[in-house]
């Protein structure tokens, strides 16, 4: 064990959860530290009985400590790509590394991989890393050698997009830009389907991957539905209705920037298509009279609530657009329904949908129940980490 790091000493009893493999340690669980950790720093955390338990990413707030390892590690460069490596061949086994049809994935998804705080998005050659923790910030370029050697000539360029996503109180000033290589291809590929994605300005880290599969499976429930896709982004939903036979498809986004977007990749995909038409408007204004000029309604909204105090208020949305949603639907229509907010649990969330059901008064059956894609893994020992929560739902 490496003798130098700083130490945090538990509370009697608070080790339990680490016992389980829980990556995280809450400030309130610790009985005192030793050697001063600073955010950022690698710390060890031993029981009150001075057993090692584990070493983490010390960090300043209610999760004190991220675990990177259960146990005593040197964490170095051979550590990181270990790492890089077994989050690559998961996504080997999945048959996304070599895929023709689909080159953009989830390559490193936080704790689900085993990394807490750490993000990277492979697009078709160039990884996208975001770090939401100091640690994680303090080793991207191990991280970009890693990746260097474990991709190899597959890796074309490494984009950093930590400018916005540290904590706040860290006052680290991190500035976007590319660690390895520079601006090369932006265009991206999912079943087919082809994508301008923009990792420089865009959301998130340019693209909302986590929604592949249950794009797909829109694709399935199109033929000859008039579609709206209200919060469309880059309009991914969209064109999957389309490919699928859809009569006219609808793409909503209150961004002016994400409208042009998907223009854009309409005309990437099916140029000149009339079927499709864009409108950049607030979701909420948009859907109060839409009367019954859909039968395939497809909500996506943005994370209403990122902080445990906003749950309540989130709730509160996702039950109206849902409403608005199962009022006017024509009978037989169709409604795929998400929550990406990772403090709002499935059952709250179902809560809600079922109320907004239940004021609609119609009849609704449950057709599917989705959750995020494989590439985008959940540690077993922390079901935090399922943050997608779907519903695909028929309104008689
Ligand atoms: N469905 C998309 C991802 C949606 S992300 C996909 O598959 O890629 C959520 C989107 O909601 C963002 O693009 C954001 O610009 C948009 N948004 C946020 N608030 C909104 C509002 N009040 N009305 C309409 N769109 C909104």
């Amino acid at each position: 064990m490496p003798a130098k790091l700083a130490s945090f000493f538990l509370k009697p009893g608070k080790e339990q959860s680490l016992k389980r493999f829980h990556p995280w340690v809450f400030s309130g669980a610790i009985a005192k530290a030793e050697g001063k950790p600073q955010e950022g720093d690698l710390v060890n955390v031993f029981a009150s009985n001075g057993e090692f338990l584990a070493l983490g990413h010390c960090q300043v707030g209610s999760i004190a400590v991220r675990i990177l390892s259960f146990e005593p590690a040197e964490v170095n460069y051979d550590f990181w790509k270990l790492k890089i490596e077994k989050a690559w061949n998961v996504r080997k086994s999945l048959g996304l590394t070599d895929n023709s049809e689909t080159n953009v994935f989830r390559l490193v998804h936080a704790e689900g991989d085993g990394m807490p705080g750490l993000v990277i998005d492979f697009y078709n050659g160039t990884a996208v890393i975001q770090t939401h923790t100091v640690g994680m910030f303090l080793v991207r370029e191990m991280l970009v050698e890693a990746l260097k050697e474990v991709l190899g000539n597959k890796l074309k360029a490494v984009y950093d997009k930590s400018g916005k996503s540290l904590p706040y109180k860290a006052e680290i000033s991190a500035e976007d830009g590319y660690l390895f290589g520079d601006d090369s291809e932006k265009e991206v590929s999912e079943y087919g389907l082809r994508f301008k994605v923009d990792w420089v300005e865009g959301q998130k880290t340019g693209f909302f991957i986590d929604q592949r599969e249950n794009r797909f499976l829109v694709q399935q429930f199109a033929k000859n539905r008039d579609v709206l896709n209200m919060f469309c982004y880059t309009g991914g939903f969209s064109f999957y209705a389309m490919k699928g036979g859809a009569r006219l498809v609808h793409s909503v986004d209150s961004s002016a920037k994400a409208i042009e977007l998907t223009k854009q990749n309409v005309e990437l995909n099916f140029e000149g298509d009339t079927r499709h038409e864009a409108f950049a408007a607030d979701g909420f204004e948009f859907m109060r009279d839409i009367k019954d000029k859909y039968d395939l309604i497809i909500l996506d909204p943005p994370a209403f609530a990122k902080h445990r105090d906003a749950v309540q208020q989130a709730l509160q949305a996702y039950k109206r657009i849902n409403t608005r949603a199962f009022e006017q639907i024509r009978s037989g229509g169709i409604v795929f329904t998400f929550s990406c907010s990772q403090v709002v649990s499935k059952e709250k969330f179902r809560e809600a949908v079922f109320s907004a059901a239940a004021i609609s008064g119609r009849s609704i059956r449950i057709l599917h129940q989705l959750t995020q894609p494989a590439d985008h893994p959940v540690s077993i020992y922390h079901l935090e980490g399922e943050y997608l929560k779907g519903l695909v739902l028929y309104v008689e």
